[in-house]
């Protein structure tokens, strides 16, 4: 039967430039001299670090602790030793730096000692757990925890679950190398995604541009279903459309399914991971292996463009140096020349997010002429995938009116780069749009830094205030406790009831008549003893005790003489 496939808005078809990167097979890239591993490689909290400088690490060995409801671990990903855990530049276009801790490889590459986790004798929990700490987050490119995104939803279980491996960015060709050669890991990956999600379908969506990778993966699914593993599982070819690789678009084109603005796909019974994601999910619970590297495409102004398996902290440069740049190389981007970004400089570290370090030169990716205004034409409203306005989004970013740019659903925006793909004013807009959501960012987290401030100033003063009015109400108590002692004192001497006979002015010295006289009545109260009522040797117990009281009373130089 053939399914029927359904298409999403807008859209565009750029030249793929795939090809030069996916003729030969994967290779491991060689160990660098020095891995810089930031600990924040994932969406959510930074990782608490696990260790300290000197300390000897084996590979997989936990360096950096999830931290908060939203974190994933971080490993070393050689053994060696820790240098240092200092900070340095991140692979990100703002040039920020970030904690990193910086491994001396010791060449010996010596795994942890690692086994197979018994995953289905585990409970939901246990098993998300098992994957955070194993530091699994989406590979496509989001880096989001995936043990966040095993959830079966508002209705108990999923419908479809759809495995992202479309691929659709130009030069990219990772993903498709991995399905053709490794498609076994990804289907068992998919088969305990499906389990634990308790999907009724599986549906693995492959751009029609790789008909390698669609053959590789659709025998493995017949060759696994013999076992049970790739039950209820379909390898779909989708037309070839940038951004069909998007997780909404793909679930539309092969569900029909259409999530609309704000909305999670899970609300509409459909879940989406990536290939590479699902294969981190089988090393990491039918191997025990935790994410220590990923495979990266090294392309564009190159002479040698591949797929590599690459240690997270490996530098840029390094991997760059295999390929063979070419002298008029300008930039590296992180990804492709559609969503991707320049980095600061080639020392920055591969990371988790890293799928492709594409090399550029003036030649390969030409400046773009000067920005014209905006002409209303509407064609980036045809192109967008999302089905915004992006001129509009545009006009209020530029005007930093942030408010009404996300009333037009700038956060929807995947930043796919259809819009400014098609202007013809050649207006960068999804830098616009970058500008404006990490402004909006920045106010969000000043505000709420404000707000915990100011919380924290309220929360001081009513502190205070509180000890201020505990205070006083304890020496009122105190008073009155007093009073009331006195007030029963002066009763029980109207009285002659064993009072104070005279009461005086003075509380204090009455409370120490009073106790005076308690004492001296215990004393009245306490009877002789008669020494003739006791038994002999009793008696001269008490005549010897009282002669040696006697002996005391005598002063020193008396008891001399009458020695
Ligand atoms: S495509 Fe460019 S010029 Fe046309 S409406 Fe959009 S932003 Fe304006
Ligand atoms: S970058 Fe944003 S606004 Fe532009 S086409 Fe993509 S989703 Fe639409």
């Amino acid at each position: 039967m053939i399914r029927e496939l359904f298409s999403f808005n807008g859209g565009v078809k750029p030249a793929y430039n795939k090809a030069p990167s996916n003729r030969q097979p994967i290779a491991e890239a060689p160990l660098s001299t020095e891995l810089v591993i930031p600990l924040h490689q994932s969406i959510g909290g930074i990782p608490r670090p696990l260790v300290k400088a000197g300390e000897q690490v084996r590979k997989g060995q936990l360096i950096g602790g999830p931290d908060g409801n939203v974190s994933s671990a971080v490993h070393a990903t050689t053994s060696g030793t820790v240098r240092a855990l200092e900070m340095r530049r991140m692979p990100h276009t703002s040039g920020l730096s970030a904690l990193c801790v910086i491994l001396d490889p010791d060449g010996r590459d010596e795994w942890i000692d690692h086994a197979p986790i018994p995953w289905r004798t585990l409970s939901a929990g246990e098993v998300r757990n098992a994957l955070r700490d194993a530091g699994v987050v989406g590979l496509g490119g989001a880096v989001f925890p995936s043990y966040l995104k095993i959830n079966p939803g508002k209705q108990g279980r999923l419908d479809t679950l759809v495995i992202n491996g479309a691929e659709c960015e130009p030069f990219i060709t990772c993903d498709d190398m991995q399905m053709r050669e490794r498609p076994d890991g990804i289907i068992k990956g998919a088969a305990i995604l499906r389990d634990l999600t308790q999907a009724r379908q599986v549906l693995i969506g492959i751009e029609d541009n790789k008909p390698e990778a669609v053959a590789a993966m659709s025998a493995a699914v017949e060759r696994l279903k013999a076992g049970g593993i790739a039950d209820r599982m379909e390898v779909v070819a989708v037309p070839t459309r940038y951004p069909a690789g998007g997780a909404k678009q793909l679930i539309r084109v092969l569900t029909g399914i259409e999530v609309p603005h704000g909305k999670r796909s899970t609300d509409y019974g459909a879940q989406c991971f990536n290939t590479g994601t699902a294969h981190a999910v089988y090393d990491a619970l039918d191997l025990g292996r935790p994410m220590v590297s990923r495979i990266v495409t090294v392309a564009g102004n190159v002479e040698r463009p591949r797929n590599y398996e690459v240690r997270f902290g490996t530098p840029m440069r390094d991997l760059v140096a295999l390929c063979g740049p070419r002298p008029d190389t300008d930039r590296i981007i992180m990804g492709g020349p559609m969503m991707g970004y320049r980095m600061p400089d080639d020392e920055v570290p591969v990371v988790k997010a890293t799928n492709c370090v594409l090399v550029g030169s003036p030649a390969l990716f030409p400046p773009p002429g000067p920005e014209m205004p905006c002409i209303r034409c509407g064609e980036c409203a045809r192109a967008c995938p999302v089905d915004l306005q992006p001129f509009e989004m545009y006009w209020f970013s530029r005007a930093k009116i942030f408010g009404k740019a996300q009333e037009y659903h700038l956060f929807d925006c995947i930043e796919c780069g259809c819009c400014a793909y098609v202007c013809p004013s050649r207006i960068p807009l999804v830098d616009y749009y970058r500008f404006a959501k990490s402004e909006i960012w920045a106010r969000e987290q000043e505000k709420e830094a404000a707000d915990q401030a100011r919380q924290r100033y309220e929360f001081r003063l009513a502190r205070e205030e509180r000890e201020k009015q505990e205070k006083a109400a304890k020496l009122a108590a105190k008073a009155a406790e007093t009073k009331a002692k006195l007030a029963q004192q002066e009763a029980a001497a109207a009285a002659g009831t064993g009072g104070a006979d005279v009461a005086t002015a003075d509380p204090k010295k009455d409370l120490i008549a009073a106790a005076m006289a308690r004492a001296q009545q215990q004393k009245a109260q306490v009877a002789p003893v008669n020494v003739e009522n006791l038994a002999p040797d009793q008696q001269a117990q008490v005549a010897e005790a009282e002669a040696r009281l006697a002996l005391a009373a005598v002063p020193v130089e008396s008891k001399a003489n009458a020695e």
